[in-house]
């Protein structure tokens, strides 16, 4: 089970995760039944759920935009129940990543800002009794139904998600900025390193934090960012290990290909060779798709064998020559394979294990041949 779309903005699809609806189905059954107050317990629990992840979007867009304006594209942004994530190439340059992980809770904190001045406003037209008791009352579960109530949660949320994701933990925005700070000064992934450690630290303190106030989700939010920082430490030092090694030089060009309408059997009387990947072609010989072995028997359907090709295509992106691997990582990490297109035209294909290996190789040839030219 993986993510749902639920949207579009500026060519960003927008995801829920699964568990997502499930925390959110289990919220809304939890107020209803055990909190008090019954149906309306439920709903205003669903509705500040809503607004929550309403701004947590915002702030991702916010990240998002300034990626754009940047000229890095972002593919998606998906929400957990934990909060969330946009998928796209970070860039190794301080001063971007700096700006780029600020944008969010700078977002965040003007919204807070922007959404007192209704909130005074309607105080002073109304009563400035009511400004105080809505203060109280903010927390309770009817609060939510009225004006202040909706405004001062709008403002109360935007405060805690700027100051709380401005936090150095890394992946999060605060330790994103530490090792921008850190990496103005030293190696990017020396910089990393000190950044991950630090986080994995804070992270540990943060999930005890959660088990000892009895919160699930410090613990959750804990145990996630302590593995996401070890992830992107890793995605960060594959990325270092191939620097200079570009598509060109790791494109397999023996692509073969298949038509689309032949059945699964008959690929394998005629078309079956020494490959794992197959290009899948139509009539005019177009490529739309790849067909990958590897998932054959795991479909353990018997009327496989009559299954036609097209069935089986799977999308894969399609990659210029001239790119260098370590700009297009997200996508060799996405995908299990990749068409390389030179001007256009399609002319090959790549997959991560297999640049890896590449990378391997050359690192050792080369200090081969510096150790006997030395
Ligand atoms: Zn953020």
């Amino acid at each position: 089970m993986g993510s749902y779309r639920i949207g579009k903005i500026f060519g960003i699809d927008i995801e829920i995760h699964f568990t997502f609806i499930l925390v959110l189905l289990f919220i809304f059954l939890y107020s209803s039944l055990f909190v008090g107050g019954g149906l309306v317990s439920g709903i205003s629990a669903l509705i500040y759920f809503v607004i929550l992840f309403t701004l947590v979007i915002l702030h991702e867009l916010a990240h998002s935009a300034v990626a754009i304006v940047s000229g890095i594209r972002v593919s998606k942004i998906t929400l957990l129940p934990i909060g969330g994530v946009a998928t796209m190439e970070i860039p190794e340059k301080p001063s971007l990543e700096l700006v780029m992980a600020i944008a969010g809770p700078l977002l965040n904190f003007t919204l807070a800002f922007i959404f007192l001045i209704p909130l005074v406003m309607y105080s002073i037209v109304t009563d400035h009794s009511t400004f105080a008791s809505g203060l109280s009352g903010a927390l309770s579960p009817k609060a939510i139904f009225s004006i202040e109530g909706i405004l001062l949660l709008i403002i109360a949320a935007n405060l805690v998600l700027g100051s709380f994701n401005l936090l150095p933990i890394f992946p999060m925005d605060g330790g994103r900025i530490f090792r921008a700070i850190l990496a103005f000064f030293m190696d990017y992934v020396d910089a990393t390193e000190i950044a991950v450690i630090l986080g994995q630290f804070m992270s540990v303190l943060m999930t005890i934090l959660g088990f000892v106030l009895g919160n699930i989700f410090l613990v959750l939010i804990g145990i996630l960012i302590f593995f996401a920082g070890d992830q992107e430490l890793k995605v960060v030092k594959l990325r270092h290990s191939l620097k200079g090694i570009y598509l060109r030089d790791v494109t397999l060009r023996d692509l073969e290909r298949v038509p689309s309408n032949m059945t699964l059997a008959e690929f394998f009387r005629n078309k079956f060779s020494n490959h794992i990947f197959y290009a899948i072609v139509d009539d005019q010989d177009e490529i739309h798709g790849y067909l990958d072995l590897r998932t054959i028997p795991e479909l353990k359907d018997k009327g496989i064998m009559q299954k036609k090709i097209e069935e089986l295509s799977l999308k894969a992106p399609i990659l210029d020559i001239n790119s260098e691997v370590s700009d297009v990582l997200l996508k060799l990490l996405e995908s299990d394979f990749v068409f390389v297109s030179e001007n256009g035209k399609i002319i090959g294909y790549t997959f991560l294990p297999y640049v890896i290996e590449f990378g391997k190789i050359r690192k050792l040839l080369r200090s081969f041949f510096k150790a006997e030219a030395g």
